[in-house]
């Protein structure tokens, strides 16, 4: 297998790169650079400068404003992007429930939708989780029952990322409670302004606000939001879950981090010399590079195998192997830069306790450690890395 890019690909690389240099805005740049959060405004004025080059919906067919890019192009591009680094177009939208539209949606759903989300008109947040269906996803108990031309819904969902700035959630709903588990779930657009829903933030471990809590009270949705058939709802999740097969391992993300952190140990001083000189210091960043490079190879080989598998629509099953050591690396790039930072990355402030001597630190320095705690997330979101263990025994290794 040939896992070099083909000259073609390289020069499209670098029309990539050129236009992602010249075209993201230097604030948002700084903010990623330096891991500091990103507002609603920065992730839609980004997604809306790819829009205008038409490469905010890369992924999507040309008919519905996507490019036509085969697996390796869209594998590059998203790779560009993470070492950018720049916000990747908004997941929810572009890469969820856009394509379970395009695939399942009703030609009237493609013409109010698709547009929309191409250009971040509209937030969209994922309703899945329940606080008792995670993993399990398919114990949820969120209902919508039929009422004439209306679903009416109650229940929960949790964990939504940036339900705060979302116009609409897409659900799964359980509309036949009499079904077996997978069979009574459909997939329902619910307009994040009806009446009876509620937002409530969840506060993560590094003090930040990205996840929710929401609440359905009777909230009455027109039955023209169903996606696709009544309690077909489950396919369409396992379609949505399968659709985004390249750059699960964020490669770019972590190649990304190792860059900056070679730059930052070697400003950063220990006993008179950088800390990017200090043998133990460069054993751990060799071996996390190590580690790295084998990921990317063999990301590369799944992409690679993509040229042949173009349109079948199942996710290879090593795309769990990817999650597993694609998440392990970033975490590992994160704990790396805390030992970097060393003691500034007390975040609130111990250097009143101890004589003032630890004061805040720089930018980059405060948000290593809210980072390193932020970032166990990524073991767990997506399938968690024992779900994606139970896939690789079951369908790569036959247990
Ligand atoms: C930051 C963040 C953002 C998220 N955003 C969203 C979102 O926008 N929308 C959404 O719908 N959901 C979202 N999620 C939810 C996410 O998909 C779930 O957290 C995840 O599926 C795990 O479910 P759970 O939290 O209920 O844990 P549980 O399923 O209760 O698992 C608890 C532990 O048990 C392990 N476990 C469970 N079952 C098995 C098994 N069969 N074999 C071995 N181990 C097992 C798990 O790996 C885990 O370690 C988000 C989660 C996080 C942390």
């Amino acid at each position: 297998m040939d896992l070099r890019f083909t000259p073609e690909e390289i020069a499209f690389r670098d029309e990539v790169r050129s236009f992602i240099r010249a075209a993201l805005p230097a604030s948002i740049r700084h903010k990623m650079v330096e891991g500091r959060d990103l507002s609603r405004d920065d992730v839609v004025a980004w997604q809306r400068i790819l829009n205008r080059r038409g490469w905010s919906v890369a992924n999507w067919p040309k008919e519905w404003g996507g490019t036509g890019w085969g697996p390796i192009q869209q594998y590059i591009f998203m790779e560009e992007i993470q070492m950018a680094p720049a916000p990747r177009p908004l997941a929810y939208g572009v890469f969820m429930v856009g394509p379970v539209i395009i695939a399942f949606g009703s030609e009237a759903q493609k013409r109010r939708f698709l547009p929309r989300i191409a250009n971040l008109d509209d937030w969209w947040c994922q309703g899945f989780s329940e606080p008792a269906a995670g993993s399990d996803l398919a114990a949820l108990k969120t209902t919508a029952r039929r009422d004439g031309g209306e679903y009416v819904v109650n229940g929960q969902k949790t964990w939504t990322t940036y339900a705060q700035y979302a116009d609409w959630v897409f659900c799964l709903v359980r509309t036949d409670p009499a079904a077996k588990k997978q069979r009574g779930i459909s997939f329902l657009l619910i307009d994040m302004k009806s009446k009876g829903v509620v937002v409530r933030p969840i506060e993560t471990i590094d003090g930040g606000h990205e996840i929710n809590e929401i609440f359905f009270d009777d909230v009455r949705v027109p039955a023209d939001n169903l996606v696709g058939e009544e309690n077909k709802g489950w396919d369409y999740a396992k379609f949505l879950l399968g659709s985004e097969r390249t750059n699960i391992a964020r490669v770019g993300v972590s190649k990304e981090r190792i860059r900056r952190i070679k730059e930052l140990a070697a400003r950063v001083q220990v006993r008179g010399r950088p800390l990017l000189d200090d043998d133990i210091f460069r054993r751990k960043l060799a071996s996390l590079e190590v580690e790295l490079k084998a990921l990317e190879i063999t990301q590369l080989r799944v992409v690679a195998a993509e040229r042949n598998r173009a349109g079948r629509g199942t996710p290879d099953p090593a795309s769990s192997i990817l999650k597993i050591k694609g998440s392990e690396i970033q975490q590992a790039t994160a704990e790396l830069l805390l030992q970097v930072v060393g003691p500034q990355a007390m975040p609130y402030g111990l250097g009143d306790d101890i004589g003032g001597a630890l004061a805040f630190g720089e930018l980059w320095e405060m948000t290593a450690a809210p980072t390193y705690y932020n970032w166990r997330k990524i073991s767990i979101y997506g399938g968690s890395n024992e779900i994606q263990k139970n896939i690789v025994a079951r369908s790569i290794l036959g247990l």
